[in-house]
């Protein structure tokens, strides 16, 4: 069991039972995105060969995923360009890091995703924007006890308009000179609709070329986010979060009803309604769930 299961249990409590039995007929592409970010940060920072946005790439060729509006193929190569992106910006960082231990609630091991340590420094690599601590990950975080815990952020955007547009995979080529950028500076109004946008896959750019724009337009913040958090040393507090995070656990496997004002958003919607009755737990999710 991992962070993500308890996140998933509070979008809907039979989320994380259908998922840690299997995967969904088809994984929303952002989904997918997320598992291949966790995979290729753990490559850069363990050394080993940075295979994951390739890996995307033939997952979208072979078993393929849900996508918004928009050409498939476009998009599968904006997402997997921006993974590719971001995964460099992770090897810029220098670390060479090991995987955190899990935390430990009542008995029960919980992996945090994403969660890497170097002595006394706990390294969370987390899709989004904002250092939440209410999330889960940076909950189970502070069971660890660091003396800090580092907020690696790199925010997604949704795709719009059939492109994703990040500074890591779009520029915007003006009308006339064919110049290119990838953000307006402060004070400049947005890119009207007669700059073109180009992605960094379409015309093969060289990473160097592309991270040097990424300075002369001052964007990096909307690719990369840092921020440092002290975690709690309130007992109290700590016991709370060792407590929910037991009782979650202990309810993952038990039957559940459907939160049904979610289901049209749930990739699980097709084998979830399937079902007859909520009593049936996959016997595999009841022993994952239970690992001492
Ligand atoms: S389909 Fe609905 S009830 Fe079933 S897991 Fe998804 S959100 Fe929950």
């Amino acid at each position: 069991m991992n962070s993500r299961h308890l996140s998933q249990f509070e979008f809907c409590p039979r989320l994380p039972a259908l998922a840690i039995s299997s995967l969904p007929p088809l994984q929303p592409i952002r989904e997918a995105v997320k598992a291949q970010f966790a995979a290729g940060v753990r490559q850069v920072l363990t050394g080993s060969p940075v295979t994951a946005p390739i890996d995307f790439l033939n997952e979208a060729a072979s078993a393929g995923f849900l996508y918004p509006s928009g050409d498939p193929f476009t998009l599968a190569q904006d997402y997997s360009c921006w993974l590719d992106g971001a995964l460099r910006i992770v090897e810029e960082l220098g670390l060479r890091l090991t995987p955190a231990p899990p935390a430990v609630a009542a008995g029960k091991r919980i992996q945090i995703e994403s969660a890497y340590t170097d002595a006394s420094t706990l390294h969370l690599f987390l899709i989004g924007s904002d250092p939440d601590e209410s999330k889960w990950p940076i909950l189970l975080a502070q069971l660890a006890e660091p003396l800090t815990i580092e907020l690696h952020l790199f925010p997604l955007p949704s795709a719009r308009g059939g492109r994703l547009s990040t500074p890591l995979t779009i520029a915007y080529r003006h009308p006339l000179t064919g110049s290119l950028r990838l953000a307006t500076l402060s004070g400049e109004t947005g890119f009207s609709s007669k700059w073109t946008r180009v992605g960094r896959w379409e015309e093969e750019f060289g990473w160097g070329n592309w991270r040097d724009g990424i300075d002369r337009d001052q964007c990096i913040d909307q690719i990369y986010r840092h921020a440092t958090i002290y975690p709690s040393r309130d007992d109290d507090y700590l016991r709370e979060i060792r407590e929910d995070a037991a009782a979650i656990a202990a309810a993952i496997p038990l039957p559940h009803p459907r939160l049904r004002e979610n289901c049209s958003i749930c990739p699980y919607a097709r084998i979830c309604h399937a079902e007859k009755e909520v009593d049936h737990v996959d016997d595999d999710a009841r022993s994952l769930v239970t690992v001492h």
